[in-house]
C-alpha cells in the first residue's frame, strides 16, 4: 500500500515540488518502505522517533524536523536532522546556531509562519517575519532556506487557500530582498487533504502523512469529503 501510494503521489506532483513524507507515529519499517518507493525527504516531529527511524533507514535520505522544537532538544536535533522547518523565534535560532557551531555545521532552516494568527499555535506572526529573518541571517551557522506554514485546521482544503496565499506573498517579498544568508528557495505548505491547493498557491514542498501511510494508529478517521474531487 505505502509503495503504491508513494508512486501515485510522486507521479501526480509537478516536478518542482518536493515530497516530504511526514512520518510521525509510523514504524521505522513503514518509513523504510516509503524510502524504497522513492521518498527522498522524511519529516519527523519528534527527535527520538527520528533517531529510531534513522537506525533502520540510514542517512541516505534527508531528514527534516517538522515538529515543535524545544530548546533542550536542539543539540540532538542538530546532530540528526538535515533541515529544521519550524524556526519561529530568535531564541530558537540562537540555540540552533550555537549547537551547529559546536558540531561544525551550517544548519538550513525554514521559518514557520502562523498564517492563521492562532494564539495557541507555533509560528511567527506574518508581520514579524521579516524582522526575525533579518536577525537570523546574521548568525553564521544557520541559513534561512525558506518558509513553512500549517494554517488553521479545516476539513475543507479550500479554507486553507487564503493562508497559503498569504504565506506565498510573504515568501515572494522576502525573496525579492535577496538577503545574504536567506536563499528563500523552499516554501513548505500543504498536508494530505490540502496539498493540491497548496501547490496551486505556490508550494514547492509538501508534507504528506496520511495519504502515504494511511490513517495514524489511534487517530480518529478524517472527516469525510463533502465535495467531489476536482
Ligand atoms: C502530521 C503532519 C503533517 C502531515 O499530516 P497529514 O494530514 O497526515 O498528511 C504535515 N506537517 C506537519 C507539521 C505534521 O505534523
Amino acid at each position: 500500500m505505502i509503495r503504491e501510494n508513494v508512486r501515485n503521489i510522486l507521479q501526480g506532483l509537478p516536478p518542482h515540488v518536493q515530497l516530504v513524507a511526514a512520518a510521525k507515529s509510523r514504524t521505522p519499517e513503514e518509513v523504510r518502505e516509503a524510502v524504497e518507493a522513492g521518498v527522498k525527504l522524511i519529516g519527523e516531529n519528534y527527535v527520538q522517533e527520528a533517531a529510531a527511524a534513522q537506525a533502520v533507514v540510514g542517512r541516505g535520505v534527508k531528514w527534516h524536523f517538522i515538529g515543535h522544537l524545544q530548546t533542550n532538544k536542539v543539540r540532538r536535533a542538530v546532530e540528526i536532522f538535515d533541515l529544521i522547518e519550524t524556526v519561529d523565534s530568535l531564541k530558537l535560532g540562537l540555540e540552533i546556531d550555537k549547537r551547529s557551531r559546536e558540531q561544525g555545521k551550517v544548519m538550513p532552516v525554514l521559518i514557520e509562519i502562523n498564517s492563521g494568527r492562532e494564539p495557541q499555535k507555533s509560528g511567527v506572526m506574518p508581520e514579524d517575519t521579516e524582522v526575525l529573518i533579518r536577525e537570523l541571517v546574521r548568525l553564521s551557522n544557520l541559513k534561512v532556506d525558506g518558509l513553512m506554514t500549517m494554517g488553521p485546521e479545516s476539513g475543507n482544503p479550500e479554507d486553507s487557500r487564503p493562508y497559503f496565499r498569504l504565506t506565498k506573498d510573504i515568501f515572494d517579498r522576502l525573496r525579492s530582498l535577496s538577503l545574504p544568508g536567506a536563499a528563500m528557495s523552499s516554501l513548505s505548505m500543504g498536508m494530505s487533504h490540502s496539498y493540491r491547493v497548496a501547490v496551486e498557491e505556490g508550494a514547492n514542498m509538501v508534507r504528506l502523512g496520511t495519504i502515504i501511510f494511511g490513517p495514524r494508529p489511534g487517530w480518529a478517521a478524517p472527516p469525510k469529503k463533502t465535495e467531489p474531487e476536482k
